[in-house]
């Protein structure tokens, strides 16, 4: 066949085929005019492959175009995932066939069904390789939600009680103490306890329940022993309503401050009914008109400034007006009275002031009973927990069978730890065994809930942990637990948290952040093991909360072993102590052995106990500022450090070293 004949085939130039032939492997010269027959077929169907595969790379990269504009959107608008999401839905989300998802999660070694829930960090890497970045769902819009209807439930609770008017009896008043740090809060607190229980019943072993309750004049009122904004706001929050009254300290020698202010704005939002205690009146900086002045000019007009609001004097520290101030709390309670009603007769309602995980009882909780009576063996509901009321005390730690409305009580008998704030309900026996099960799903429903902390700092070794336990109310307590546990030197990452046994995913996601997971009570799966194994992640579990704390710790001390190395410099005794401060005091001492040095750490010894730890911001020999102090002299310095020191008390002074 003539060359120009094939061009003219195949829709070209006859110089466009001779320069295009021997990228498609035929061997003819420039020259040639003309080449076999046999040649020539195979030259066409060559062609034609070739013209396919342009046509295919064209289409292809049009393709590509597209799904990188797709991609652009997506990475702009972000997919919203909630922490947790079933392969079905993720796949439907991105519009994606089941098997192509289940596909790509085995490629990243994840094995998973339909109706897996994956976590939002694997369903987020997965996401990506499809073109999406995923975005987490705002778990605090969320809570904020729920804290709504909880508001709305309690009001709702509240008022069915209220039903029947006939039934109603006046309640004891449930008064917090409000102002800023420093004005005397936790002092009048205790200075009303300790009074009461002297002037009442002395001898009386009182318990620190969160609450506790006086009694004047035949009438009782109840305290939230909890003193700060911060403790309310987290109450109010979750939607239950804890104070018909406050009481807001400003010191008389310090005025009007920020959290005073922060303090009244919760009063006004809650329309609390209020009094203002100004206290520290036996101080000689003392200025209770400058207070009530101050007070004015927030539009908050004391009574005798032409307003109403009652400004009343106290020192908490002498005990004076404080007596006045109980009186005043019992007449305002009086004009309060209509909000003050509840039915002794109806199953009670609370709220919950304060749950802790005791070692040897449990789940404990303390209540404040809004409306009717709690009794012993009552079936209870309270947030996401749930269980049967076991032993039932009052703040002075006697047991009850029963416990009125406006009276705080711990309670211990439940099955899993619920939250501040959360309300308490009676059920039935029958009803509360209906809602487990949808105690169940709903818990599910938040398993996997993850915090990824934003940043992290730099120069600090970082310990990542996985937590999976059994039920949300130890998962929130070993949570808690680790915030405590933490030092400064090494950051700890929860990187993961829910509730169920540990899987291959958690172990997935260990090791891709070089992880540690922990478990309390609940077990690897058979698949977790052996990925495990296979990827050398390391898990701990235990049915003790505080054998998987304790493990942490060494987790931690190991991670901090890594970077530094201590070094012992000395030993100095406290022979005075000139100033303190909540962060700091100025003391005066002896070196007994070695050396101080400033900047170095300190462990602070009472007897054979370490109470403290702080660190020297300040050495002083002979009033003039020095780098170094040796055995034998006498110094002053400032420690740096919250806990409290005294005399007597010895520090162990050493410094650490990076290795
Ligand atoms: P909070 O932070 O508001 O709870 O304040 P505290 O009750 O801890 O008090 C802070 C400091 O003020 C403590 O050192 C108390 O001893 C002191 N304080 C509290 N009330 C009085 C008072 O009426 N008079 C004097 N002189 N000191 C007081």
């Amino acid at each position: 066949m003539n060359i120009s004949e094939l061009a003219r085939k195949l829709k070209i130039t006859t110089q466009e085929l001779k320069e295009k032939l021997p990228e498609l492997g035929f061997d003819i010269g420039q020259k040639a005019i003309q080449i076999p027959d046999e040649q020539a077929n195979r030259v066409i169907k060559s062609w034609q492959e070739y013209k396919n595969q342009e046509e295919n790379k064209k289409r292809l990269g049009k393709i590509q175009e597209r799904l990188e504009v797709k991609k652009e959107t997506a990475i702009e608008n972000g997919l919203v995932l909630p922490a947790s999401i079933s392969v079905h839905d993720l796949a439907s989300k991105i519009k994606v066939s089941v098997p192509k998802l289940i596909q790509q999660l085995m490629n990243n070694g994840i094995l998973a069904t339909i109706n897996e829930s994956l976590d939002f960090e694997i369903a987020a890497i997965v996401l990506e390789q499809f073109g999406y970045k995923a975005k987490k769902e705002n778990v605090e819009e969320k809570e904020k939600q729920v804290d709504e209807i909880n508001k709305e439930k309690l009001q709702n609770l509240i008022s069915q009680h209220q039903e029947n008017k006939s039934n109603l009896k006046i309640k004891p008043p449930v008064v917090v103490v409000m102002g800023h740090i420093d004005h005397g809060k936790t002092s009048l607190l205790d200075h009303i306890r300790q009074t009461q229980i002297a002037a009442k019943e002395a001898g009386a072993i009182t318990q620190h329940i969160g609450a506790y309750q006086v009694e004047k004049k035949g009438k009782k009122i109840t305290f939230i022993d909890t003193p700060g904004h911060e403790a309310f706001k987290v109450m109010r929050g979750r939607g239950g309503q804890v104070a018909d009254l406050a009481i807001l300290v400003v010191a008389a020698d310090d005025g009007v401050k920020d959290q005073t202010i922060e303090s009244l704005k919760i009063i006004q939002k809650e329309e609390l009914p209020f009094i203002v205690a100004v206290n520290k009146i036996d101080k000689s900086g003392a200025n209770p008109e400058k207070v009530k002045k101050e007070l004015a000019e927030l539009n908050v007009t004391p009574e005798d400034w032409g307003g109403n609001i009652i400004c009343h004097l106290i020192s908490a520290k002498t005990g004076e007006g404080i007596k006045e101030l109980l009186d005043l709390i019992l007449l305002m309670a009086e004009m309060e009275k209509e909000h003050l009603m509840a039915d002794y007769s109806k199953l009670a309602i609370g709220t919950i002031i304060e749950s802790h995980l005791d070692k040897g009882e449990g789940p404990v909780a303390t209540a404040i009973i809004h409306s009717g009576k709690l009794k012993k063996e009552d079936n209870i509901l309270v947030g996401q927990a749930y269980g049967r009321v076991r032993i039932l005390k009052n703040w002075r730690g006697e047991s009850l069978s029963e416990a009125d409305p406006g009276m705080p009580v711990k309670i211990v008998g439940l099955k899993n730890l619920p939250k501040v704030g959360d309300i308490l309900e009676v059920k039935s026996e029958k009803d509360l065994k209906d809602l487990k099960k949808n105690l169940k799903t709903k818990k599910y429903l938040k398993t996997g809930e993850t915090q990824r902390i934003k940043e992290e700092e730099e120069n600090k070794k970082s310990l990542d942990l996985i937590i999976k336990a059994d039920v949300s109310g130890s998962l929130e307590a070993i949570l808690e637990m680790i915030k405590k546990t933490a030092i400064p030197e090494v950051k700890i990452k929860i990187i993961k948290s829910g509730l169920g046994p540990i899987t291959e995913i958690d172990v997935v996601v260990a090791e891709k952040s070089k992880g540690l997971i922990f478990g309390f009570n609940v077990d690897l799966t058979t698949e977790a093991k052996k990925c495990a194994l296979e990827k050398g992640v390391k898990s701990f579990t235990s049915k003790i909360i505080y054998e998987i704390i304790d493990q942490i710790k060494k987790e931690i001390k190991e991670v901090k072993g890594k970077i530094t190395k201590e070094i012992g410099l000395g030993k100095f005794k406290i022979l005075a102590v000139f100033n303190k401060t909540p962060e700091y005091s100025i003391i005066g001492g002896k070196v007994l052995e070695g050396k101080v040095l400033i900047k170095s750490k300190v462990r602070v010894w009472r007897e054979k106990s370490l109470i403290a730890e702080g660190e020297i911001n300040g050495l002083q020999l002979n009033k003039t500022d020095v780098n170094e102090v040796t055995a034998g002299n006498e110094c002053g310095l400032k420690y740096k450090g919250i806990e409290e020191i005294k005399i007597g008390d010895v520090f162990e002074i050493y410094k650490e070293e990076k290795v």
